[in-house]
């Protein structure tokens, strides 16, 4: 078998430009142009890698962009004022703060300051709770695109055994609520998990989302599986930096339906949906 590898790049380019469009006809209504305001701690070189996307693609999309430097050795309180001075100003709809943040600095604070109509990363407890009853209108980023991407591919997934690798807050568990939401038959598997291969060879859909280079071997994949790979590691290789995922890609690759490449698979595929959640974040203000 020869899997379909999913492009999310291409699939966000897309996504994109249709919400350009929207931005453009919004505006044409008399509507302000939608904002993001991106916060920025210290000068960690992925961190400023990942903005550097976001505020690329709220460009492409026609969006008004705007970024907050801090000093990595910035107080809480620093942090604190700039987060509520974002939340008070009308030209913004979405705020996110890139973590982590260096570790003087509390994210859970942070996370509970951002208003929760403006938290395009969904990170907020009540949006993390209306996510739980099905009420969410922002809902996180990497989960959201995962589960396009399986829409896209797979139609509806409706009755199919979903496993889920890892429990975090920002992707395991809203990625299981969404997959149960879609009347998926949902498993997480975590790091206390026993016989973790086990559990996921029974998956239709099979979700890593771990930070353990290339974990997933051909033994854990049900043939026939499609598998969204979340996964960003970087590892040595041959004396060169390279990026993998969760997934052993090659040794996986020919068992399964489709799969996910790292990168260009479910990362441009987050920044998509921040986009999104800025667009809902607009529309929901009303201004
Ligand atoms: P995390 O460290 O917060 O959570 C990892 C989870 O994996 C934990 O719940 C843990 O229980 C589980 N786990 C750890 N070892 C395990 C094992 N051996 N077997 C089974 N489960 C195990 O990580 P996170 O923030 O959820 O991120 C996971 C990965 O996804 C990382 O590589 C991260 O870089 C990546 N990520 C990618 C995007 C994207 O846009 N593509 C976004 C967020 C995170």
């Amino acid at each position: 078998m020869s899997a379909k590898i999913i492009d999310g790049r291409h699939i966000s380019e897309q996504l994109i430009e249709e919400m350009a469009q929207e931005v453009k006809e919004r505006m044409a209504q008399g509507y302000k142009q939608p904002g993001l305001a991106v916060v920025l701690v210290g000068d960690d070189p992925a961190s400023a890698i990942y903005v550097r996307n976001k505020i690329r693609s709220a460009e492409k999309a026609g969006m008004l962009s705007i970024v907050k430097r801090l000093d990595e050795s910035c107080s809480q309180q620093a942090l604190d004022d700039v987060v509520s001075e974002l939340n008070e100003r009308d030209d913004v709809h979405g705020i996110l703060v890139q973590l982590p943040l260096p570790k003087h600095l509390s994210e859970e604070r942070i996370i509970n300051l951002i208003k929760p109509s403006k938290d395009v990363d969904g990170f907020h407890p009540m949006n993390a709770g209306l996510l739980s009853l099905g009420q969410a209108t922002l809902i996180p980023c990497t989960p959201l695109g995962c589960l396009e991407l399986l829409k896209r591919e797979m139609g509806d997934i409706s009755g199919k055994h979903a496993v889920v690798i890892g429990r975090s807050n920002i992707v395991g568990k809203p990625m299981a609520r969404l997959l149960l939401l879609a009347n998926c038959t949902v498993t997480v598997v975590h790091s206390k998990s026993v016989d973790p291969a086990k559990l996921c060879q029974q998956a239709d859909i099979l979700v890593a989302a771990v930070g353990v280079p290339e974990l997933v071997t051909r033994d854990w994949v049900k043939s026939g599986a499609v598998v969204i790979d979340v996964g960003i590691n970087a590892i040595e290789q041959e004396g060169k930096r390279k990026l993998v995922g969760d997934v052993n890609f090659n040794d996986v690759v020919d068992k399964c339906q489709a799969i996910t490449p790292v990168p260009g698979g479910v990362g441009p595929m987050t920044i998509a949906c921040l986009i999104k959640n800025t667009l809902i974040a607009a529309t929901l203000s009303d201004n």
